[in-house]
């Protein structure tokens, strides 16, 4: 398909352009569909940013995403932000509506999206490892989500205590905040897992969750935000366990899902864009 512009433009600003496994599950998505739309990954600057989004405003693009380190910076560019975005003060989404751009964070949607096709977090009891980005776009869906309790166990506990305080202020969830020392028991009574740390991820494919496996029960509903390799040893431990499993390329193709449909208006099939990542991820097992 060639790039003109009477085509719907959509894409990515990033700092690095070259390996965006995103760019050919969405286009992938946009050919299945015969949809005249472009995702375009472009190599943006930090100092750039504004000239980009003006860019962006200038040609008429649909909405882009935009990776780290632009996801909070990017807001001042913006015109407004969705409920979640506004309260994680980050976005990874920018959504043309009108001839506004208004930003919004897909991370924690997908995660949610993913989740709720094996268990609606509403009532629930869940412990989230991490407290970066992906945790806290995760704890903010799952509580906006209805997550009664949310324990978020992390390392450092600075970033823990911050993501504990967000929760707990801006909304209704009554979540804690656990230091990471040491091998880690989940208490009985949690019904959802989540690994939002980046344990686990290429080419830290031995990676492992410091938890005792004998606390991982029959009824649990464990999720890794790890896409690659999407078989973590957290996803198989907890199978091992009897668990329900989530893994993280659920979460990476439903924000693909969800961006699109904010920028089109389509709802596209998820199987052709899990299809386009397996096979740059290679076979799971
Ligand atoms: P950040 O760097 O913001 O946070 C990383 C988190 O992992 C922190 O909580 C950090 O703890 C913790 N961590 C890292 N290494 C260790 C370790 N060895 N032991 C204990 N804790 C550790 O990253 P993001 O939150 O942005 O991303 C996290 C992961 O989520 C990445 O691997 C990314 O690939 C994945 N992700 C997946 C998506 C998907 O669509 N599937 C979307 C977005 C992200 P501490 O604070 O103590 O340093």
């Amino acid at each position: 398909m060639a790039l003109n512009f009477r085509s719907m433009l959509t894409g990515s600003f990033s700092t690095g352009a070259s390996e965006n496994p995103t760019v050919a599950m969405v286009e992938a998505a946009f050919r299945h569909h015969e949809l005249d739309v472009r995702y375009i990954n472009c190599e943006v600057p930090p100092d750039l940013l504004g000239d980009a989004v003006r860019g962006a405003r200038a040609m008429g693009w649909a909405g882009f995403n935009c990776s780290l380190p632009h996801k909070v910076t990017v807001i001042e560019h913006l015109d407004g932000l969705g409920e979640s975005a506004g309260i994680m003060g980050a976005v990874n989404c920018a959504v043309r509506r009108g001839d506004q751009f208004i930003g919004e964070n897909t991370d924690g949607k997908g995660f949610l999206k993913s989740l709720m096709e094996k268990v609606d977090p509403a009532g629930k009891a869940v412990v989230m490892f991490g407290a970066g980005g992906a945790a806290r776009a995760i704890g903010v869906e799952l509580a906006l989500a209805g997550a009664s309790r949310i324990t978020v166990v992390n390392r450092g506990a600075a970033r823990g205590r911050t993501l504990v305080d967000l929760l707990n202020q801006k909304t209704a969830a009554e979540a804690r905040f656990v230091p990471w020392e040491g091998t880690y028991a989940i208490p009985e009574g949690t019904d959802i897992v989540v690994n939002a740390t980046s344990i686990g991820l290429y080419p830290d494919v031995e990676g492992r969750l410091d938890i005792d496996p004998e606390t991982l029960k029959p009824g649990m509903v464990v999720a890794d935000v790890i896409a690659n390799p999407p078989r973590t040893l957290l996803i198989r431990d907890a199978e091992a366990r009897g668990c329900t499993v989530v893994d993280g390329l659920g979460m990476l193709i439903n924000q693909g899902v969800i961006g699109i449909k904010y920028w089109t208006d389509v709802d596209v099939d998820p199987t052709v864009m899990r299809a386009t990542l397996t096979d740059i991820f290679g076979a799971s097992d």
